[in-house]
């Protein structure tokens, strides 16, 4: 793919990862359609970036042919909830995330601002022109169920895996060990614009540049990793699997504070006394 293809809006890339999700790839971010295109409710997860509302609601026309039981929102960062509004009205359905997320998607708070001091790449230096405000989501937004069970989705239950963000969820079908874990960990060198364009499949920690908790975000990975996934979605990068997925994510949750804390950066050792 060239730089002209991954940069165009529009059109999105699609990830069949089971016969039951797929991932669209918006730009860089993902949004995965979860639910048996045959039969029952599907759940969208996340929304991507911006201007994709008519791409995504046409994948999901051609898909299913009915809109989702709801939208179900791993965190509320800019490059998750770009057509959360816009998706919303259009299928007029709720759009649930977890309670600690709530500030952002009532416009009650924003976000801290990207810090480009994290290094890393071209992503990370621009991070501080990514939007940070938070958006309001007025009577759409509801809290996800409170004993882990995510609407519309019968076999999967949503885990709190925060530090990334305060009320960062992933998704986790017990069945077969699929993980949908937002940006707790992703698949690609999101700091890099090199990586971003190929999306080259290595296993990294939350973009740094976003991640104000660190210690959070490294017992978030280690959550993960007890859970045993045997097949990951990422918000970032493409699908791993099998004993790829195994390995890196053992490795990532065993060694988390070398290979994904950076060595400096405006959230690192703020209230640490390592
Ligand atoms: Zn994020
Ligand atoms: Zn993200």
């Amino acid at each position: 793919m060239n730089e002209h293809s991954m940069f165009k809006t529009g059109a999105v890339e699609k990830e069949e990862v089971t016969s039951d999700i797929l991932s669209l790839r918006t730009v860089m971010v993902n949004v995965q359609m979860v639910g048996s295109p045959a039969e029952g409710d599907w759940v969208l997860v996340d929304t991507g970036l911006g201007k994709f509302a008519n791409s995504i609601a046409a994948t999901a026309e051609e898909r299913f042919g009915r809109p989702p039981k709801c939208i179900a929102l791993t965190h509320g960062h800019f490059d998750h909830v770009g057509n959360v509004e816009e998706l919303a009205d259009r299928w007029n359905v709720p759009v649930y995330a977890h309670p600690l997320e709530m500030p952002y998607l009532t416009g009650k708070a924003d976000y801290p601002p990207g810090d480009p001091s994290v290094g890393g790449g071209l992503m990370a230096r621009v991070a501080p022109m990514y939007p940070h405000k938070g958006i309001n989501l007025g009577s759409r937004i509801y809290p996800l169920p409170e004993d882990g069970t995510v609407p519309g989705l019968p076999e999967w239950r949503w885990i709190p895996t925060p530090g990334h963000s305060p009320g960062q969820v992933s998704l986790f079908r017990n069945e077969d060990g699929a993980l949908i874990a937002g940006d707790a960990v992703i698949t690609v060198k999101q700091e890099s614009a090199l990586s971003v364009m190929t999306q080259e499949k290595e296993l990294h920690g939350p973009p740094t540049y976003f991640t104000p908790d660190w210690d959070a975000a490294r017992e978030s990975v280690r959550r993960l990793a007890a859970l045993n996934p045997q097949i990951a979605v990422t918000g970032h990068g493409v699908s791993m699997s099998g004993n790829e997925l195994a390995d890196a994510l053992q490795i990532l949750a065993r060694d988390f504070d070398r290979l994904a804390v950076p060595e400096q950066g405006r959230y690192v050792n703020e209230d640490d006394d390592k």
